[in-house]
């Protein structure tokens, strides 16, 4: 996939607010500093489309991306629409805020008509944390495709990587193969991610 443009479009908290027209939609959701806004940028081809930061659990808010991108051959471009979902497990989070994430989340989910799939993002240094078992377990109950994708694993010798990654699908109960392995750092995981959306987005 080659990407043309890609630019930040807008923020809703309502559901009002959510970005007309209906373009193929993928949602990514993730611990808070998973590595989230990093693999939208590797994705997008772009430095600064999402923030990388180190204040994590800030966004209380969906952040829509557009991406225009030119599958591999084929000669049309196509938009596709990100939406950033704010990231959980933030231990400084009030259960008040969970419970408002929980709610803008699943509204969003339940309802979002052309969204074709969410991206779990885990850490693939660490077996999937409790949150990120609820976190799947809440994407799996909305009905949604689920692709799960193992980030960072740069920081994993080499020869670790792929031992790492079935561990985490074994432990989720998700079929060998299916987690994406991906590092932000490395650049890795960006077009087997690309592949698998650009499959999705075309139903
Ligand atoms: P977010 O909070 O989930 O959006 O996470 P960020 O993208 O802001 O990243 C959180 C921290 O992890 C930052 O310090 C990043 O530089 C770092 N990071 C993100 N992705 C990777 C990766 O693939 N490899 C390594 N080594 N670090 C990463």
């Amino acid at each position: 996939v080659q990407v043309i443009e890609a630019k930040f479009e807008k923020t809703a908290t309502r559901r009002e607010e959510w970005p007309e027209p209906p373009l193929p939609e993928f949602a990514f959701v993730g611990r808070s500093n998973v590595g989230k806004s990093s693999m939208l940028n590797a994705l997008a081809r772009q430095k600064k489309l999402a923030r990388v930061s180190n204040t994590p659990g800030r966004t209380q808010a969906l952040q829509f991306f557009l991406v225009t991108e030119v599958p591999s051959k084929a000669a049309a471009r196509e938009v596709i629409r990100f939406c950033d979902l704010p990231g959980y497990g933030y231990a400084k989070v009030s259960k008040s805020e969970r419970d408002r994430w929980a709610r803008m989340i699943e509204d969003y989910l339940r309802v979002r008509e052309p969204l074709r799939a969410v991206v779990l993002i885990v850490d693939g240094r660490h077996p999937p944390s409790e949150s990120d078992r609820d976190a799947l377990a809440f994407l799996r109950s909305t009905g949604r495709d689920v692709l799960v994708a193992a980030t960072k694993l740069d920081k994993l010798a080499r020869n670790r990587r792929l031992h790492a990654v079935r561990e985490i699908e074994r432990e989720l109960e998700l079929p060998q193969g299916s987690a994406v392995p991906f590092s932000a750092v490395e650049g890795t995981g960006t077009d087997a991610l690309w592949a698998r959306l650009v499959e999705l987005a075309r139903g």
